[in-house]
């Protein structure tokens, strides 16, 4: 068996991973295929105030829901991290999460820089935090004009926003390229991978090497 296998029979902490990048880098691309490949991964469906764009669903992207609801919940303290961009509302429930951790599931975060950093700040061994880079802003432009989802208006908010986003790339654990989808996608599961596999998340290892040590054998 393999170690991963060993370990994903045993106990557990999961992990909170959150894959921070410009709109138009093709992050969600990647993020729902390592969601799709494991089962122990869950997107943390975010809150937000924003009216669904064609395509989307509720409590499938996001949870949409009214201002009123959106501050109730604020109130009630069951945001890990909530912000305004873009003159909406987003927030990452707690209470999802949190229990997710504890069963040993993983929470896979969709955020901007400032949830990401809200959150590592709260939870900073549960944290890792990767930062995915365009191949250039014009390649950025490229996309963002192609999806059609913006106006021009909120196209170039979006790029004088990455600028301001990529100058803090120094402050993530990771930081890939994503000039090729496989490659940034094999990068992307192999550091889930790893982090899954650190010692501080797999407290099964200790009674094991306790066992290990209380072997009576020759040597
Ligand atoms: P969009 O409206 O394009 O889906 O998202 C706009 C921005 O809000 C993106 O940068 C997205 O990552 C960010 N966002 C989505 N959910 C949350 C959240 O729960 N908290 C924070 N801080 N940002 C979020």
């Amino acid at each position: 068996m393999s170690s991963d296998g060993q370990a994903s029979q045993s106990p557990r902490r999961g992990l909170l991973l959150m894959v921070v990048a410009p709109s138009g880098v093709g992050k969600t691309s990647l993020t729902r295929r390592l969601i799709a490949d494991h089962p122990d991964l869950h997107l943390s469906l975010s809150y937000t105030t924003r009216e669904p764009r064609p395509g989307e669903h509720d409590a499938r992207d996001y949870h949409f829901v009214d201002r009123s609801t959106f501050d109730q919940m604020v109130e009630e303290d069951a945001f890990l991290e909530w912000a305004e961009v873009y003159g909406n509302r987003y927030g990452s429930p707690k209470a999802p999460i949190m229990a997710a951790l504890e069963r040993g599931q993983s929470a896979l975060f969709d955020i901007d820089d400032h949830g990401a950093k809200t959150i590592a700040a709260q939870l900073p061994e549960d944290s890792v935090l990767v930062y995915l880079l365009p191949p250039s802003l014009a390649e950025m432009r490229r996309r963002l004009t192609a999806r059609s989802q913006d106006s021009e208006d909120v196209i170039r908010k979006r790029i004088s926003r990455a600028k301001e986003e990529v100058s803090g790339w120094n402050t993530f654990d990771y930081v890939l390229l994503n000039d090729d989808f496989d490659r940034a996608y094999a990068d992307l599961a192999h550091i889930f991978h790893a982090e899954r596999l650190k010692r501080t998340r797999n407290p099964w290892v200790g009674d094991f090497v306790g066992g290990l040590l209380a072997e009576e054998v020759e040597g």
